[in-house]
């Protein structure tokens, strides 16, 4: 089935609210599947939607592909297309789909992974799920699918690297940048996310955007990150207003939680007031004294006159240091 039966098929009506535009150009999808190292390795995928990208990413064959969808019926739409044999799951793959809020949820441990495969066939222990999870649906290598239950989570001893692959609401592409690249402890190793092109445009500085906020707090945890693709918005059903673009973001190794938390608290002190002076706005909001502040400054070779989106990462480190 083509995008549009599919549409048709299961009745598929766009909710607005929960900023559903399906990606329906397949060249697109698949460069966006490209992007990422997926065989053989654990993927994520953020809003699966009616898996328009799910079965690219399997085709790829990952050990394991979770999907987090918020909605219900987008749940069940999944599970009839895999059960009408319209989504194939390779063999090899552990497939599971997590109903619920992705910014609720915390990614797997490898040992919950093993802990499925060794229990596929097994009757699963219920107990209470963690907080804001929701039920996990699963499908064993047969095809039959698992009555709902909760997995019971294991300690953090063994993380696993994996992968996140996204096409999600506009509204929610912040929160979820700063939930897998700063806030949870087991961040995966890349993100290739879809988003609004001039959110991209500013992580990216392209055209005339400088720093800012995000574009800062992202760099300071990423080795590199790359715009992947233009997505022109007559590519989606429902079109929306404005076009998209694909960035891709590969994760430093070490991510050092104390020194993320003080980057975060000042830069983002300094964009306060984004049109005043970054000198002002660091002593009206952290209350540092502004000999303090007019002493780095000159020592740092800044203008008092500038203005927080003027400084690069290097400078604010420095910065940083000199002020804390
Ligand atoms: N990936 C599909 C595609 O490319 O066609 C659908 C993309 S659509 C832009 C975003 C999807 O994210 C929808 O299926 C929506 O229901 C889901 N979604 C919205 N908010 C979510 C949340 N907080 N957690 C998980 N999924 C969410």
């Amino acid at each position: 089935m083509d995008h549009k039966e599919i549409l048709r098929h299961y009745g598929i009506r766009a909710q607005k609210s929960l900023g559903q535009n399906f990606l329906v150009n397949d060249d697109i999808l698949e460069t966006i599947a490209d992007s990422v190292e997926i065989t053989w390795k654990d993927i994520l995928e953020i809003g699966p939607g009616y898996g328009a990208l799910t079965e690219k990413i399997l085709a790829r064959k990952p050990r394991s592909l979770t999907l987090v969808e918020l909605d219900k019926k987008m749940v069940y739409i999944l599970q009839s297309r895999i059960r009408e044999g319209d989504i194939i799951i390779p063999e090899e793959t552990i497939f599971t789909i997590i109903e619920g809020d992705v910014l609720k949820y915390t990614p797997w441990e490898s040992s919950e992974i093993s802990q499925k495969r060794s229990n596929l066939n097994e009757k699963w222990s219920h107990s209470s799920p963690g907080e804001g999870l929701s039920k996990w649906i699963v499908q064993n290598k047969y095809g039959e699918w698992e009555a709902e239950f909760w997995i019971q989570r294991t300690s953090f001893s063994e993380i696993s690297p994996y992968s996140v692959i996204a096409n999600i609401p506009y509204y929610i592409t912040s929160p979820i940048l700063f939930r897998f690249l700063h806030e949870l402890e087991n961040k995966p190793e890349e993100m290739v996310i879809l988003m609004q092109k001039e959110v991209g445009d500013k992580i990216c500085r392209k055209k005339w955007y400088n720093n800012s906020y995000l574009s800062l707090a992202l760099e300071f945890s990423c080795e590199t990150i790359e715009e992947v693709c233009l997505v022109p918005k007559e590519n989606f059903i429902p079109s929306p207003k404005i076009d998209s673009s694909v960035l891709s973001f590969k994760r430093k190794k070490e991510y050092d939680t104390l020194r993320a938390k003080q980057f975060l608290k000042i830069t983002s002190a300094g964009f306060t007031s984004p049109r005043k002076k970054l000198l002002s706005n660091l002593a009206n909001t952290l209350h540092i004294s502004k000999e303090v502040l007019h002493e780095s400054f000159e020592w740092l070779e800044l203008l008092e006159t500038a203005r927080a989106e003027e400084l690069g990462i290097g400078k604010w480190k420095e910065l940083i240091e000199k002020i804390t």
